[in-house]
């Protein structure tokens, strides 16, 4: 299956497009239209249900982008968030060291350049002078956010180690070679989780965390064969981690990070503490001491992670000849949960299913359509991933009961209308895939 396929069914159906489209686009940036935005919202909340809401060990903060300039330099980012970067001497394109292999051009097989180390974080100037004194850095990382509230978090939450901090939100990098659509762009939206723990508990909650970070992907429906996970080699590791593993996957164009799970020792607390001038430790009640937590953080990438739902529920069938595009969403993460279709425009069906449409609206996203056979109506909502579909007939107008069809085994049962919301909703919920 090509990345051609998914990025044009994604743009006819409504689930990104190119930003700007009209003036040509502005590259690598997208626009998540009626059904991507629902997408992406499920996954976010799917994430932010199991890794903010449902725990009690875990509680979630949102930060602003723009944040004190002090902070990028006690992070190592004013100094070490660099790429290598290389130009072509003939047709002067830039490219990322790591990401060509050997000396020459991988477009037109020119020279290439020494690499230099290239800042990958974005200025720009708070208030109306534009000098130094005024730069400011939008966050390339939602995680400082976390760590510079560490103190405010403990006093308000009453949490103790070992205890998370969640946040979902937007990160800005200027990539060297951005593409392959959603993956990596230079805005994007982060999910990323902050567990602080005692030093010398590290190692068991970097594995635990490896676990349930990869029992969350299965879950909400990515196959296993399409999961990895692949631990940094030493000279891969970031400045301030001790491990590092990458949760990978088999996207298109190869094997490629989803998220990482890092274990950031007390680099974070400690430097902190040292620019600042703040005390950043932790008092332990227990052991009536005073330590830097470590902290073990799962790091995912909302984008990345809609892209990689959307191409693992991609699937193709045959019906009649004719090859139809399915999207196999988990219910929960499909954008619409169901659809309503009158069987017939005529004897009241329309008015009826209008109703049906508005008591199913109540609870979650339905379309209603009455347009073309009810094959190709059946055919749009797989198109889109909707599970449900909803047909209202001769039938319904005498007994007020409905036929409610499966996206996945297509098989149908009737039921009465007053059912019917129970009766999605238990499906939503239950186990996947079924
Ligand atoms: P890469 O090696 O792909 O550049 P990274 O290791 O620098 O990524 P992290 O700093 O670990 O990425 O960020 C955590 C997560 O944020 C990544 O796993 C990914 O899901 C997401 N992410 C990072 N950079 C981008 C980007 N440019 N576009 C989309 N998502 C991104």
């Amino acid at each position: 299956m090509s990345m051609e396929k998914i990025v044009n069914l994604a743009k006819r159906r409504g689930f990104a497009f190119q930003s700007s489209e009209i003036y040509g686009g502005l590259a690598s940036c997208w626009d998540y239209g009626p059904v991507g935005v629902e997408l992406k919202r499920n996954v976010k909340n799917a994430w932010w249900r199991e890794m903010a809401q449902t725990r009690a060990d875990i509680v979630g903060i949102d930060c602003s982008i723009l944040m004190h300039p002090r902070v990028w330099e006690a992070s190592g980012h004013i100094e070490g968030f660099t790429d290598p970067l290389v130009d072509c001497k003939s047709c002067k394109q830039r490219f990322r060291a790591d990401h060509v292999s050997g000396d020459r051009c991988p477009e037109c097989g020119g020279e290439l350049t020494e690499a230099r180390q290239f800042n990958l974080m974005f200025k720009t100037f708070m208030g109306p002078v534009e000098d130094t004194a005024s730069t400011v850095f939008l966050r390339p990382e939602t995680a400082q956010g976390i760590f510079v509230n560490f103190q405010n978090v403990l006093t308000t939450s009453r949490q103790k180690i070992p205890f998370g901090i969640a946040q979902i939100g937007k990160s800005f990098r200027n990539e060297i070679t951005p593409g392959n659509f959603l993956f990596r762009t230079r805005e994007f939206e982060q999910m990323e989780m902050e567990f602080f723990v005692r030093p010398g508990d590290d190692d068991r909650w970097f594995a635990y965390w490896q676990d349930e970070r990869l029992r969350w992907y299965l879950r909400y429906g990515i196959r296993r064969e399409n999961l990895r996970l692949r631990l940094h080699t030493p000279d891969e590791l970031a400045h301030y981690a001790k491990s590092c593993v990458d949760i990978e996957y088999h996207f298109p164009f190869g094997w490629s990070e989803l998220e990482g799970i890092a274990n950031r020792t007390d680099f974070d607390l400690r430097r902190h503490s040292e620019y600042s001038g703040k005390d950043m430790r932790y008092f332990d009640e227990e052991a009536r001491e005073r330590y830097f937590p470590y902290i073990i953080e799962p790091a995912a990438g909302a984008d990345r992670a809609t892209l990689a739902f959307l191409v693992d529920a991609y699937s193709e069938d045959e019906v009649e000849g004719e090859t139809r595009a399915v999207l196999r969403f988990h219910p929960r993460l499909a954008p619409i949960k169901a659809a309503v279709f009158p069987l017939l425009r005529k004897d009241g069906q329309p008015e009826r299913a209008l109703e049906v449409r508005d008591i199913l609206g109540a609870h979650f996203p339905v379309q209603y359509d009455q347009a073309g056979s009810i094959g190709r109506r059946y055919r749009r909502q797989d198109e889109i991933g909707t599970p449900f579909g909803v047909t209202i007939d001769h039938q319904t107008m005498q007994d007020q009961t409905v036929t409610l069809r499966d996206r996945d085994t297509t098989e149908q049962v009737r039921l009465p209308i007053d059912r019917l919301v129970d009766e999605i909703q238990r499906r939503i919920e239950a186990p996947f895939p079924r």
